[in-house]
This record gives structure tokens, sequence and C-alpha cells, in this order.
């Protein structure tokens, strides 16, 4: 059957009358905000405390849009004897985001938790060249990134955590233990107290032979 003519148009025109009476769903950004998810893959940010320069997430990307530089450094012995350890100082990160397709895999590999998804959108430049982001700014953008969600009740507490808390708790051992008062029978002698007194420029518990050294070198 033959369409009946001007069917078109009214269908058409119906179309506008209906889209006119309904509230409008464009927003005029940047006057306003867009109401995005809490993990929008954004912009990658940097916890470089974390990152050991294993270089697993430049090696995955598949675009080999991240640049590592580092250098070795040597870490002393922790204990007389032992030996001296080398470790990996991180020198550069950056991430050219003109190349990135925000496929995530640099985040799902790096296994010490260096690298997350931030929300921030707002980097656009007008030079592709800015935008290979170095690692202050990928930096500046963790402090972007939300909060994990909550453990569920009940859940185990992860080993981080733990591992955290003993850290502080050492911590604050050792603090105590620099704060106390020493023990007794360290303080110095009641007489040698005493000469301290007349003599102010020799600390208390400082022996003669120690006050005089400097003296005598001084006449050498
Ligand atoms: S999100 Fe994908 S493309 Fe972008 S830096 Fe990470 S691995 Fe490379
Ligand atoms: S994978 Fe993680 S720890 Fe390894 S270099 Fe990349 S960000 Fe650093």
């Amino acid at each position: 059957m033959a369409p009946i003519p001007g069917s078109g148009l009214a269908k058409g025109l119906a179309v506008t009358l209906r889209t006119m009476t309904r509230k409008s769903v464009t927003a005029p950004y940047p006057d306003t905000q867009p109401d995005l998810p809490p993990r929008t893959r954004g912009v990658i940010g940097l916890f470089e405390e974390n990152c050991t320069v294993c270089m697993l997430c430049a090696r995955e990307c598949p675009d080999w849009c991240i640049y590592i530089d580092s250098h070795k450094e040597t870490v002393p012995a922790a204990t007389p004897g032992g030996r001296e350890r080398s470790r990996n100082v991180l020198d550069r990160f950056a991430i050219d985001f003109s190349l990135c397709m925000y496929c995530g895999i640099c985040i799902e590999v790096c296994p010490f938790d260096a690298l997350f998804w931030s929300p921030e959108f707002e980097y656009a430049e007008t030079d592709i060249r800015d935008l290979t982001h170095e690692r202050d700014k990928l930096r500046e953008w963790m402090w972007t990134v939300p909060a994990p969600p909550a453990l569920d009740p009940g859940a185990e507490e992860p080993k981080e955590l733990a591992a955290a808390r003993k850290t502080a708790e050492k911590l604050a051992a050792a603090r105590t233990t620099e704060a106390a008062p020493p023990p007794v029978g360290t303080e110095p002698h009641a007489d040698e107290q005493a000469r301290a007194a007349e003599s102010p420029t020799r600390p208390a518990g400082e022996s003669k032979q120690q006050t005089d050294q400097p003296r005598q070198e001084g006449r050498e």
C-alpha cells in the first residue's frame, strides 16, 4: 500500500513535539560537571612509593607508551657482617596518553599496587606532545583516586593492613624507648653532678679526660 502523502512529515513533527516537552539529557559542560561513576577510567595515577621498577607494566603495555628510567643503588647490610644489597631507584616514569588506549593492563599486572585508575579526565591539550605526563603529574592524580570499597562485615583483614599496623607499632615502641629516662644505675653520680654544676662548660656525666682532650689537641 502506498504511504499517505505527508505521513512522514507528520511522524517527524510528532517526534519533535514529544521531545520538546521532555527534560533535556544533554549537559552544558564545562558549566555542568558530568556525573561519572567513581571507577571511571579517566587517567592513571602512580603511587611511586610502591613502585619497585620491575618494568612489568612497561613490558606488558600493548602500545609501549610507558617510559621508565632507573638506576641501581647499593643498600648497606642491615646487620653487621651481612651482605650489601642493590635496589632500583626510579628516575623517570611517564605515560604518553596520546597513545594509551585505556585498556588497564598496566594496572592489572602491577604486582606492587603502584598504578590506579583515577576518574580525572580534564587533561586535554592543544599540543599532542603535552600529553606525555611525567611522574609528578601522575603522582598528583594519585590523590584523586577514590578510596577502595569497604570490606564485607566479617571479612579477613587484608595482609597489607596487618603489616602496616605491625610497622606502626614497632615505630611507636622505638619512640617510647628513646623518650624513656635512662635505667637506674646509669645516671651520673651525685658528686659528679656537683662538679658539673661548678663547671658549666662540662656536661654532667662527661669525664675530665673527655673534656680536656680537645684542649690538648688544640695545643699540639
Ligand atoms: S592503559 Fe593500556 S595502553 Fe594505557 S598505559 Fe596502561 S597498558 Fe598501556
Ligand atoms: S609494574 Fe608496578 S612496580 Fe613494576 S614498574 Fe610498573 S608501576 Fe612500578
